[in-house]
């Protein structure tokens, strides 16, 4: 029997090396309004047909087991872009009614309209992504002229009281490596933290290299050659935060590449389709849509998720000659 079947308590959901999983990931669509060069050609990706997508009763049914059997406490939505799935605040608000930290990943480019309706439905927390502050370049990165309604989102977003507003930025050597310091005093003018992520090898179009991460050490210090920092700095997986000397605010880095946060990671992901991944990076997936329709009983589908994570490898390996990059990119995943 595995950890969590024919029982209504609650019990750690525990892979093999020890690590307790508090953290689910949602996806709720693959589909996207902006074309992110890193992350979706020009022409968009082979959408899933819509009766592929978990209904909001589906989901709501997974989430609340993993909540109520396994002791999840914090639940992100993501995709794709999350905001583009019809009435997404309907979601919200069911899975805000099981008493979860809950939290959205977007483009922001929708927040202008939706924020209210989000934080009405019960959600707390927002991570906004943004890669340029330049119209132009935002432009060439997104294949999308819209940086003004991300703007306007990020400010609706804060207006609304959502809280914390994180701002996502992917830093690109040679594509945006010259903002860092302009996101840092962006952040600081906003009162949102920004949090600057290193670039991993899930690009849609195989442009990831190496040489293309602009590594933690070289973040931080161009920040600290504009605004002095308080060291040590503080760690709160998986971003490492700094605080500015002068106490306004703070900006994180996630360095996925140079700092692997493996170890500690607390997070599991379930796909716009229902398949159950035990990581980012994993190479296979688990087929919870299956379960769900073929009509499983809760006890079944809380054992096939045990069992996935229960084959939870140690980590990413990326850097490393035995990494296989996944077949697909962030935005098949759930980001
Ligand atoms: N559409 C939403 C958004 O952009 O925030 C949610 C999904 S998106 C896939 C989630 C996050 O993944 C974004 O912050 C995006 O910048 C990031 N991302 C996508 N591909 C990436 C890559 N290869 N390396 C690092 N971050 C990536
Ligand atoms: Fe869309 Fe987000 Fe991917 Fe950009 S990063 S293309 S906004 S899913």
């Amino acid at each position: 029997m595995f950890l969590g079947q024919n029982s209504n308590v609650s019990v750690p959901l525990v892979d093999g090396f020890g690590r307790v999983h508090k953290d689910l990931r949602i996806s709720v669509t693959d589909r996207c309004n902006f074309r992110c060069i890193y992350c979706m050609p020009a022409e968009g990706l082979q959408w899933l047909p819509r009766h592929h997508l978990l209904t909001f009763e589906e989901i709501e049914r997974i989430a609340a087991l993993m909540v109520r059997r396994f002791g999840i406490t914090s639940i992100r939505l993501t995709g794709g872009e999350p905001t583009v799935r019809a009435n997404l605040e309907v979601l919200v608000e069911k899975l805000a009614a099981l008493g979860v930290d809950l939290a959205l990943t977007t483009n922001g480019a929708t927040l202008g309209l939706l924020a209210h309706k989000f934080v009405n439905a019960g959600l707390h927390r927002i991570n906004i992504s943004l890669d340029s502050l330049r119209p132009d370049r935002f432009e060439r990165l997104t294949r999308r002229n819209e940086l003004h309604r991300v703007l306007d989102g990020i400010d609706t977003a804060l207006a609304a009281g959502l809280n914390p507003v994180k701002i996502n930025v992917v830093v690109v050597r040679g594509v945006n490596d010259d903002e860092i310091v302009d996101f840092a005093r962006f952040g600081r003018a906003r009162g949102a933290e920004v949090r600057f992520i290193e670039f991993m090898p899930l690009d849609a179009d195989e442009v990831w290299s190496n040489n293309k991460v602009v590594p933690l050490a070289e973040i931080v210090d161009a920040v600290a050659k504009v605004f002095p920092l308080v060291s040590p700095l503080h760690s709160q997986s998986p971003a490492a935060v700094w605080h500015y000397a002068d106490g306004q605010g703070s900006f994180g880095v996630i360095a996925s590449v140079t700092h692997a946060f493996c170890g500690s990671c607390d997070r599991v992901r379930l796909t716009a389709e229902g398949m159950f991944r035990n990581c980012l990076f994993a190479t296979d997936e688990h087929d919870l849509k299956a379960l769900l329709r073929s009509g499983a009983s809760d006890d079944v589908i809380v054992a096939a998720i045990a069992k996935a994570v229960s084959q939870k490898w140690a980590g990413h390996a990326i850097n490393q000659t035995h990494f296989i990059r996944p077949a697909r990119s962030m935005s098949q995943i759930g980001g």
